[in-house]
């Protein structure tokens, strides 16, 4: 006796991310340079670390890039006071 699979395999989203690569879209501005990744088909995540290059998303990283977020929104916000207060200390030539 025969025995027959109608069981199609299914495509699982990792085996197509090692077949053609994963499909990542920015999930997250953290800083004009950090951002947050995930993929569309695994929900693989990355971040970009310190030295520019993307890494995987871990908890550590997720910490790390909540305190960028807020350090670089204090940064937005300082740099708008002090572009305001400089233009009065214009050289005059
Ligand atoms: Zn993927």
């Amino acid at each position: 006796m025969k025995k027959i699979t109608t069981n199609k395999p299914t495509l699982i989203p990792k085996v197509y991310c090692n077949l053609f690569g994963h499909d990542y879209q920015v999930t997250k501005k953290v800083t004009y340079h950090v951002k947050e990744y995930t993929c569309r088909h695994c929900r693989k995540e990355l971040t970009t670390n310190s030295n520019g290059t993307l890494t995987e998303l871990t908890p550590k990283f997720r910490e790390i890039n909540a305190i960028l977020e807020k350090i670089h929104a204090t940064r937005i916000e300082r740099s708008k006071i002090k572009s305001d207060t400089s233009s009065i200390y214009h050289q005059v030539v």
